[in-house]
């Protein structure tokens, strides 16, 4: 029998009643002949709710006992989801990361799920039960809870489907799918039908929110295409798949913005071997993710290094800086006004002028570029943060991101009818059609 792995975000089981209806969902699925485990997150802005109450006790908290605070979220929904089912006639029983061994590394807060156990999952869907697992969370070799980062639901999916051989994984949410640009900021952003792994993985890490780029890595790894569509209707969202020369035809898929980065830059930096060695090994040594990095020769001999973070981290790599640099004896500079503006595609690998055009619609309207930085399929320029958001408008016209052929005919049709009820982001994971049985494999350590 196949199974169904389906996903649950937080505003998806926000109330009893979307509870009631994601419920409804699975039993459907279960009815219509599948095995159905479902993976949800905590009720709404639960996790929101849980980080403010910690921050009212201490700036500080011990990252083992901010996990141990924030797994409780999903634990609330996975018991509740159970009792809906239950209640609504179904079999079904929920189980913490712990019962079920989604065994992680010790990294508080942004552990990585070694392996999965899922002899008792598949006990449980063999029993003709319903398997709600909590999202987000797991717990180390030593039976400490951790917690997979913000998001980290998806993780716990792709990696359940994955391990499982699911047939099809679906991850329900509150947007329509994967869009071309940020629909909040960029009105006449466009539903994406098909997307890569490589593609959605630059985004995600560019800013685009809807997927955790750890979970994407992981669908990759495992060839888990990813379905991402509404909780509210049974609309097709976005299909996210490995590439094919036929996704090569589209030159730019979407455009992204981070608004809130910092630089800091190093001038009268000694260049010799080992130096940029030391100062990332420093950084890194004290937890802080580091973005796009350039080193540069100056004039007089010495290198400069340059490297953007979340302005979130500033200050954190303020005291870590300040010290090395009186170690290395170089002059550090610290910005917090930065946004970065990118453009994703795969058909950069084979189309021209892509570069020329981005910074062409930045330069006609006056906006100076800080930073280039480039990789195979993006292209990502350092703005200033006031100009981030028309920017990326800019840039998404640029591209005709938000045009189709016959848009216009058909947005002043839409017009004349009824306005639908605006609805919200899901996400659908399906694995591929030959599953191998990763159960208790080790996940791979990038995931
Ligand atoms: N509840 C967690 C969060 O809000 C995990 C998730 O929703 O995926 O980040
Ligand atoms: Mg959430």
């Amino acid at each position: 029998m196949s199974i169904v792995v389906m996903k649950f975000g937080g505003t998806s089981v926000a109330d009893a009643e979307k509870i009631r209806a994601a419920a409804l969902r699975a039993i459907r699925r279960q009815k219509a002949g599948h095995q159905v485990a479902m993976v949800v997150s905590a009720m709404g802005k639960t996790t929101d709710a849980l980080e403010a109450l910690a921050a009212q006790i201490t700036d500080t908290p011990p990252k083992r006992e901010m996990d141990q605070l924030m797994a409780t979220g999903e634990q609330v929904t996975i018991s509740l989801m159970a009792m809906a089912m239950e209640s609504l006639g179904a079999s079904a029983i929920s189980f913490t990361a712990g019962q079920i061994g989604i065994i992680t590394d010790d990294a508080h807060t942004k552990a990585k799920i070694k392996s999965i156990d899922v002899r008792r999952i598949r006990e449980q869907l063999d029993a003709g039960r319903i398997v709600i697992i909590a999202g987000f969370q797991g717990v180390t070799e030593d039976g400490h809870v951790t917690t997979l980062g913000r998001g980290g639901s998806n993780v716990t999916l792709v990696a359940v489907a994955a391990a499982l051989g699911a047939e099809v994984c679906e991850n329900y949410t509150d947007v329509d799918g994967i869009f071309t640009a940020d629909p909040r900021i960029v009105p006449n952003a466009r539903k994406i039908d098909r997307i890569t792994y490589d593609e959605m993985l630059e985004l995600a890490s560019l800013g685009a929110g809807v997927l955790h780029n750890r979970a994407v890595e992981f669908a990759k790894k495992h060839d888990v295409p990813i379905h991402v569509r509404s909780s509210l209707h049974n609309r097709k969202g976005t299909m996210i798949v490995a590439d094919t020369e036929s996704m090569e035809r589209i030159v730019v898929s979407g455009a992204a913005l981070k608004d809130k980065l910092a630089r800091v830059s190093l001038a009268k930096v000694p260049d010799r071997p080992g130096v940029a060695a030391t100062i990332f090994h420093t950084i890194a040594a004290s937890g802080i993710v580091v973005d796009d990095i350039i080193q540069t020769k100056a004039e007089d001999g010495t290198a400069f290094v340059s490297f953007t973070l979340e302005l979130a981290e500033l200050s954190e790599a303020k005291k870590v800086i300040e010290k090395l640099c009186r170690r290395l004896d170089c002059h550090a500079t610290f910005e917090d006004h930065l946004a970065k503006v990118s453009v994703v595609g795969m058909g950069m690998r084979v189309h021209t002028g892509v570069a020329e055009r981005m910074f062409a619609a930045l330069a006609k309207a006056g906006i100076n570029i800080e930073n280039i930085t480039t990789s195979e399929i993006k292209i990502s320029c350092l703005i200033n943060r006031d100009e981030g958001k028309r920017a990326l408008r800019l840039v998404h016209d640029a591209f005709e991101l938000g045009a189709r052929p016959g848009a216009k005919k058909r947005a002043r049709k839409a017009k004349k009818k009824k306005p639908r009820r605006k609805s919200g982001k899901a996400c659908l994971l399906y694995t591929s059609p030959s599953p191998r049985d990763l159960s208790t494999s080790r996940m791979p350590s990038s995931a």
